[in-house]
């Protein structure tokens, strides 16, 4: 199943998108996170075909929130390195896209950087191809693989997401604060937009804003959320800041 967390644009106070998390409804051990599957799916050669469900899945729901009259929302899908590697990538999101009556400015596609950087010429031609197609891309927890900045430049991509293990401790670690300083400056020098991670607080929300962080994703704002959970805190939130 799917669970769906908000994502908050901090210049209108406003949850714009949300991500996609996939969970294991499992009948004895309840649900189970990604992190204790998506490496056994990958190893098992599994996660092509797990990848594909995700995104019609979350494709179909976007569609189905739309139907309800929930409009402005961007959905947002996990990419593993085995899907970018597959040739029928490009085809099955457009599939997925067309399926739901959906355009390509509505999904957003996360990558992270060791996936980006593992095959670079490959990785870029995948990702060029997406980007034709108007899909968003973003880099998912930047700053904590192995990552080239020079590959950066060349990338397709629109949004970084600052790692989770960064925000954290911004108020207390000064060298995570510089490192979240930095990527602000980085990113926004780039032209790209920086999304924040793991935000759980009141404060990390603050010091983020300052930076000039964009969006806003944690638990400060809400857990990942089954669909109907997402839907009604949704509607809420944006009714209240309208
Ligand atoms: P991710 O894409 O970086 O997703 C963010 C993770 O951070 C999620 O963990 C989310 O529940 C957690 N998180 C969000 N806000 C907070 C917070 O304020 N504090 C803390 N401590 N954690 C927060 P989750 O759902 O367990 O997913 C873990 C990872 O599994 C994801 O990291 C992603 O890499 C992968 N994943 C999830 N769904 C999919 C999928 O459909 N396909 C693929 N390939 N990977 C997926
Ligand atoms: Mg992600
Ligand atoms: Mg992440």
């Amino acid at each position: 199943i799917l669970h769906y967390q908000p994502q908050l644009d901090l210049a209108n106070d406003r949850i714009i998108a949300v991500e996609a998390l996939v969970r294991w409804q499992h009948p004895e051990m309840g649900l189970v996170t990604p992190d204790r599957f998506i490496h056994v799916a990958e190893e098992m050669g599994l996660i092509v075909p797990l990848g594909e469900w995700v995104l019609d899945q979350a494709c179909a729901q976007l569609r189905a929130w739309r139907d309800m009259g929930l409009s402005g929302i961007r959905m947002c899908v996990n990419l593993s390195a085995r899907q970018l590697q597959e040739p029928s990538l490009h085809d099955s999101v457009q599939g997925s896209l067309e399926r739901h009556g959906l355009d390509a400015v509505d999904l957003e596609l996360e990558i992270t950087e060791s996936m980006a950087m593992s095959n670079p010429a490959e990785t870029i031609s995948r990702l060029k191809a997406l980007e034709a197609l108007g899909v968003t891309l973003a880099i998912d927890d930047f700053g904590t693989g192995y990552s080239s900045l020079s590959y950066l430049k060349l990338l397709p991509i629109h949004r970084l997401k600052l790692d989770r293990s960064f925000v954290g401790d911004i108020e207390t670690d000064p060298e995570d604060a510089s490192i979240c300083r930095a990527t602000a400056s980085l990113s926004h020098d780039l032209g790209l937009t920086l999304v924040a991670e793991g935000v759980e607080t009141e404060a990390q929300f603050s010091f983020l804003k300052d930076l000039g962080c964009d969006l806003l994703q944690g638990y400060w704002l809400a857990r990942p959320l089954p669909a109907n959970e997402a839907y009604e805190l949704i509607l809420r939130y944006n009714a209240m800041t309208r």
